[in-house]
């Protein structure tokens, strides 16, 4: 499969002084998740939702008396500030596998996860989810980095939360993990998404677009089961 068998066509795109509320929109009502700035008609960045949702998460330094210390001076107000630089651009000649389906570690150019994958699946190849036995991208059992988020939470991977640092050190938080008792990490390590839904018999579909949708889309069903794990609600696009 080439590039332009996947590529929208025409390119929606937007000028760097166009508000990030109206990109936000043009993303929704396109159904799309990235859009490129183009200024005097040449590419000079990319804005995508990757871009976006850090500032959705940030919290406003107008709800606090006291501004806390880490937060920038301003938040980007206009796509020329938020977007990209680095731009990756493909030939429609190119191999689209890279970008399509569940893909080898490293290679990954998109995941799908989160709020975004919904609409990145309607174009991806689907692969039945036995396959899907393995996480491509994190390394849950000897894991390198973990991420914090504005609340504390300290995740192995988003929304798959170890504890939180406003109640244990970190030191302890990364400490106590336990790769294989862990209730989501251990079916994780064992048996990647798959093993996941085996574990706990969830309902699932016949297909996926990679290991990344089921796991995303179980551990949306395992949420209520794993309160204190399956968190924040932001991460799962609940308010
Ligand atoms: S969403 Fe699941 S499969 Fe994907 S990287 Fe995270 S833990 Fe691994």
């Amino acid at each position: 499969m080439r590039v332009r068998d996947v590529m929208s066509s025409p390119v929606v795109c937007v000028p760097p002084d166009m508000p990030l509320k109206e990109v936000a929109d043009l993303l929704v009502r396109h159904a799309i998740s990235a859009v490129p700035v183009v200024d005097g008609g040449e590419l000079v960045g990319i804005v995508s939702e990757a871009d976006l949702v850090p500032l959705e998460l940030a919290p406003d330094p107008r709800a606090h008396l006291i501004p806390p210390a880490h937060l920038p001076g301003h938040l980007p107000k206009v796509a020329g500030q938020a977007m990209t630089r680095e731009v990756v651009a493909l030939p429609e000649e190119a191999d689209a596998a890279p970008s399509v389906g569940q893909l080898p570690p490293g290679v990954s150019a998109v995941m799908y996860r989160g709020r975004a994958a919904k609409q990145l699946v309607r174009r991806a190849r689907l692969h039945p989810w036995t396959e899907l036995d393995r996480c491509p991208h994190e390394n849950l059992r000897d894991p390198e980095r973990v991420h914090i988020d504005p609340e504390g939470n300290v995740h192995l991977c988003q929304g798959i939360s170890l504890g939180n640092v406003f109640e244990r050190s970190l030191r302890e938080i990364v400490r106590a993990y336990d790769p294989e008792a862990h209730p989501i990490a251990g079916p994780l390590v064992s048996g990647g998404p798959a093993g996941l839904v085996r574990r706990y018999r969830v309902a699932h579909r016949r297909r996926y677009a990679d290991a990344c949708h089921l796991c995303d889309e179980t551990r949306r069903a395992l949420r209520r089961r794993f309160p204190e794990i399956l968190r924040p609600n932001r991460m799962y696009g609940l308010p």
